[in-house]
């Protein structure tokens, strides 16, 4: 006889093209378009966190094993914040905004209108399961679209009861969420999408973008990278260590895509920000921090090989400074910091996400541009911290990256008047804020002409005393 686990329907082509006429048929009934029906959508999601944190946050340590805390600020409070600042500023978002015209087309008004892009995907990465998932959904219903989300399956607490909440609290005819992997990604990507955000790794934000291209689909890519940390002297060094710690150990046990990937510092500075980040981190997490639960767990055995991996590579043999026990059981790795790896050592030519911390040392501050450009790609972010007004105007102007921040790390992320995005390898688009709104919004241009005013001039014959004036 069949087990439950082969009857279970498969997520397959046929269901996607299903799904899309659906969902499209009622965005094309103009369900979504009402500014009634958005702030619903807006307060129903509210409400769902409302009624149901508990769940949430279970899920989330199921998961990842993510301290309370971090959920509740990075995942659910973020989330709340993003509805709320939508909610009060819709009305203003929605309202055509006025343009210029010019003595060609006098008289005349204009307007650019934000209109909705109709049926849009969004497929979300494992590390902030939560956010990442329902984040840009805030911004696909502010600006008016029906909508798919796709969650990661290496969450799939979380991804399970996304699928539940959001089919009891957002109306299920035009928001629809659909689990699944790489079999299930692929049959949705095969399917014609006015717009489709994806969060996560290069590669397959590459098999995204190929997939959307051959619809002309536009594509918003969230990608990785790796984010530096360049550290002056002279600064507040508790404090840049602390905050150095809360943007790696503290965002998720540096699986995050805004952790900082490495540090760069001079030679004679090194022993003083090692000394105090190893301070601030037996502060934070104890003398056994496997053991504390302030960190988040390795998310599941690939990435925790992965990351064995890079600890293992003999090019860095001798170089851990701090840290290095793991716990290969519970899916544990200590912070760990490793001093002067090799720029041909396995670590420093991936993205780490996750505990590990390199530090490369340079003979001049300056000289930390260098190391950042020469690598050949554009972070995701990048962070400085110093006193010195001249180098904060220099990283402005030389570093390129999604982001900058001077004198902490990561918390550009909770400021939503800024896009939050990449560039060149660490992606393309941002959201975040009205950003949302804009990313899944067309501007569509409009000109409003009376019919006075008829110029004969631009009319044929186009005689020669026509060409003289
Ligand atoms: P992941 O493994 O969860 O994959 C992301 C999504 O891609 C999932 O929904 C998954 O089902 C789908 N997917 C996987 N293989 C696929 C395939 N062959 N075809 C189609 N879809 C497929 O997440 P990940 O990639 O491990 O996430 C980590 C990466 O994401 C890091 O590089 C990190 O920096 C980046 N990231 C970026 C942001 C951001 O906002 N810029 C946020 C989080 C993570």
């Amino acid at each position: 006889m069949e087990s439950e686990e082969m009857k279970k329907p498969v997520f397959d082509q046929e269901a996607g093209s299903l799904l899309v006429k659906e969902l499209r048929a009622n965005f094309a009934a103009g369900k979504t378009r009402s500014y009634d029906w958005r702030v619903a959508q807006l307060k129903g999601m509210i409400k769902m966190m409302e009624d149901h944190e508990p769940e949430i946050l279970t899920a989330l340590r199921d998961d990842l094993s993510k301290p309370e805390l971090e959920s509740s600020i990075y995942e659910i409070a973020l989330l709340k914040n993003s509805c709320v600042l939508a909610l009060k500023e819709l009305k203003q978002w929605m309202m055509p905004e006025k343009a210029k015209t010019s003595l060609t087309t006098f008289p005349s008004s204009a307007e650019t209108v934000s209109e909705p892009l109709g049926v849009v995907l969004i497929i979300s990465a494992w590390n902030f399961p939560f956010l990442l998932s329902l984040d840009p959904v805030v911004g696909a219903i502010a600006a008016g679209n029906a909508i798919v989300l796709k969650p990661s399956e290496i969450a799939p607490a979380t991804s399970s009861l996304l699928v539940r909440l959001v089919g009891q609290y957002l109306d299920s005819s035009c928001i629809r969420v659909v689990e699944g992997a790489v079999p299930e990604t692929s049959a949705l990507l095969d399917q014609k999408w006015d717009k489709i955000l994806y969060t996560g790794n290069g590669r397959i934000g590459r098999i995204v973008m190929a997939a959307a291209a051959k619809h002309l689909t536009p594509v918003v890519l969230e990608l990785g990278g790796k984010c530096p940390v360049i550290v002056d002297s002279g600064i507040n060094l508790r404090v840049t260590a602390r905050r150095i710690i809360m943007g790696k150990w503290g965002c998720n046990n540096g699986q995050a895509c805004i952790s900082p990937d490495y540090i760069i510092t001079t030679k004679d500075y090194t022993p003083k920000l090692v000394d105090a980040l190893k301070h601030e981190l037996e502060q934070f997490y104890g003398k056994n921090p496997l053991e504390s639960k302030d960190l988040s767990r390795i998310v599941n055995s690939n990435h925790f090989a992965r990351l064995s991996k890079l600890l293992d590579d003999d090019k860095v043999s001798g170089k851990i400074v701090h840290g290095g026990a793991r716990d290969k059981t519970n899916l544990k790795i200590a912070p760990t910091i490793l001093l002067d790896v090799p720029r041909d050592s396995l670590i420093m030519n991936e993205e780490i996400f996750g505990p590990l911390l390199p530090i490369i040392t340079v003979d001049k501050v300056e000289d930390s541009f260098n190391v950042i450009n020469s690598s050949g790609t554009k972070p995701l972010a990048a962070y400085l911290f110093s006193n010195n007004k001249k180098l904060k105007e220099q990283f402005v102007v030389t570093v390129s990256a999604g982001g900058l921040v001077v004198n902490d790390t990561a918390v550009h992320l909770a400021v939503h008047s800024l896009p939050f995005g990449g560039v060149g390898e660490s992606g393309m688009g941002a959201y975040h804020g009205k950003f949302s709104f804009d990313t899944f919004s067309h501007k569509k241009a409009v000109l409003y002409r009376s019919f006075a005013g008829d110029a004969p001039l631009r009319y044929p014959p186009y005689t020669s005393k026509k060409i003289r004036l």
